[in-house]
């Protein structure tokens, strides 16, 4: 991330979010970005994921500058490289928790995108549940199948916006083992929005945004403590 920058047009006025925001994520690794409410930190993810374009700087991802590409081409690299888990889960409410895990394997054009999704719900504990709509689950069975659905094109980097923040301590517990499993046994690449300190020092670095900059960037004192 390079001198990013991003400004959002509201009422004839250029409302500036982020300002000047460089910094580099190695592999494999696992990050919190933490900040008071409104400071840009899931502004920072969408344009990071490649979900928003930025105003001003660029983006790297696994060797591809977002900057350079339509919205459709930002979209197939989303597809391939990246997970996302948004604040509000954004499953599809009129399809079941199977089928919101199977669009993006059908999209990839995976041919048992049904059993794959399946395994990626069992893995999530919720293989009784994939009949149901979004409406007839709790907000932590939600959380899980977005997860599983994040999961399902074995993404190289994952983001995940407050992941924990609408569960109780033992979903969310669940949830956030899954994560760090993902980055263990295939290295995922995690990063996390969060107000959950205890979450963010679970991972080897912090980045605290103010204001839409970045007031510091630190390696844990306890780097590489994944759970
Ligand atoms: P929170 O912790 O409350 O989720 P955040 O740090 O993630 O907050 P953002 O959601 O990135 O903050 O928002 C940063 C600022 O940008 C806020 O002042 C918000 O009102 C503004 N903003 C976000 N999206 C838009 C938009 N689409 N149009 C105009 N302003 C926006």
């Amino acid at each position: 991330v390079e001198q990013l920058g991003k400004s959002y047009r509201s009422g004839g006025r250029e409302l500036p979010v982020l300002q000047n925001i460089s910094f580099t994520l190695n592999a494999g690794d696992t990050f919190a970005i933490v900040g008071p409410s409104g400071s840009g930190k899931t502004t920072l993810l969408g344009l990071c994921a490649g979900l928003d374009a930025a105003t001003t700087g660029s983006v790297e991802l696994n060797g591809i500058r977002l900057e350079r590409l339509s919205e459709d081409e930002r979209a197939q690299v989303r597809n391939q490289h990246v997970g996302f888990i948004f604040q509000n889960f954004q499953l599809i409410p009129t399809l079941t928790a199977l089928e919101n895990v199977m669009v993006p394997l059908e999209l990839r054009g995976e041919k048992q995108a049904d059993k794959r999704a399946l395994e990626l719900l069992e893995r999530v504990g919720l293989h009784n549940r994939h009949h149901h709509y979004p409406t007839q689950l709790s907000g932590g069975e939600q959380q899980r199948v977005a997860l599983a659905r994040a999961f399902s094109n074995q993404p190289k980097i994952l983001f995940a916006d407050e992941p924990t923040g609408n569960l109780d301590a033992e979903t969310s517990e669940k949830v956030v083992n899954l994560l760090f499993e993902l980055n263990r046994e295939q290295g995922t690449t995690l990063v996390l929005v969060t107000h959950d300190l205890e979450l963010a020092g679970k991972t080897q670095r912090l980045i605290r945004v103010k204001g839409g900059q970045v007031i510091s960037d630190s390696v844990m004192a306890e780097s590489g403590s994944r759970l």
